[in-house]
């Protein structure tokens, strides 16, 4: 078993600052993500290539500035939803991380066929604004790097080139995840744009790259060549806000006729974190106590 590489996030730009881009190994956090939900490998995928978009639009915020991507379409796994925030912190689930999926007619995993090819991507930006931005575009595809393309277009209005995949392992695991996202700032020439286009085009499929032992360095050079201006690395890793604080406070937000029938019914309760799947277990005794500080709830 070869030692896995830091999963981590370049950035930088070219062309005289023409083109913005971005680039990640998200490897050991889609594994984790995988182990924690014990999910099938088209919904691994899926969730893998929205984490490896999640943490590249999460490079995109400043400071305390964080966002959620709901991809939402009408196949079997349900939603994906992936959180990120700017200091390359992610966390993300799928609603039915078990769903099965066959292959499609290359072989290859069918992730459209597991997210669907009907729905919409939705994007919350919490920018410390008093209302959150919020972005939404209709599913185009379902294989996701097309579908985000057009929601940095249409959404955004910045014509974009995104590219993710994840590659699984025959026991599920992951064995490599990663993507790209180039970005065209105003002012590039006609010809420039065609060069990308090309560029885009030619490119292996990223985990392929991955595999050969190519950095997220390497992938952009595939891209814009050797005019590539790096700006810096960040370290991405798994990190859920849930807290047994946090789950204390949602039980006595409940109020107190709730957790009087919780005590009465159940004699405890155990919540789990839809994003982590940690588990959090409270006896009699803490639910009681939980219960002096919850207050009843107004009569609606
Ligand atoms: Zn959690």
């Amino acid at each position: 078993m070869e030692e896995q590489l830091k999963d981590i996030l370049v950035r930088g730009t070219a062309w005289d600052g023409k083109i913005r881009v971005f680039a990640v190994r998200t490897t050991n956090i889609v594994e984790e993500l995988r182990r924690r939900h014990d999910s099938f490998p088209t919904a691994t995928a899926a969730l893998g290539r929205t984490l490896s978009v999640g943490a590249m639009m999460g490079a995109m915020l400043k400071g305390k500035e964080r966002l959620t991507i709901q991809v939402k379409g009408d196949g079997p796994i349900g939603q994906v939803v992936v959180d990120a925030n700017a200091n390359g912190e992610i966390r993300g689930y799928v609603d039915h991380p078990q769903a099965h999926h066959a292959s499609n007619d290359k072989g290859k995993l069918d992730v459209a066929g597991a997210v669907g090819t009907s729905g919409y991507i939705h994007v919350t930006k919490d920018l410390g604004l008093k209302e959150p931005y919020r972005g939404s575009v209709p599913l185009i595809s379902g294989e996701l790097a097309e579908d985000f393309t057009y929601y940095f277009a249409v959404s955004e209005q910045t014509p974009s080139a995104v590219g993710v995949g994840v590659l699984v392992e025959n026991d599920n695991s992951v064995l490599h995840a990663g993507g790209y996202i180039v970005q065209l700032m105003p002012g590039l020439a006609d010809a420039e744009i065609t060069r990308l286009e090309q560029a885009v085009a030619k490119m292996p499929p990223v985990t392929t790259l991955l595999a050969q032992g190519q950095t997220p360095e390497d992938l952009l050079r595939w891209l814009v060549g050797e005019d590539l201006v790096i700006h810096d690395t960040m370290p991405l890793v798994f990190k859920c806000q849930c807290s047994e604080e946090r789950v204390e406070q949602t039980l006595i937000s409940l109020g107190e006729s709730e957790l009087r029938m919780i005590i009465e019914d159940d004699a405890r309760a155990e919540v789990v974190c839809h994003f982590c799947n940690e588990k959090y277990s409270f006896g009699k005794d803490r639910l009681e106590q939980l219960l002096v500080q919850a207050k009843p709830k107004p009569v609606q």
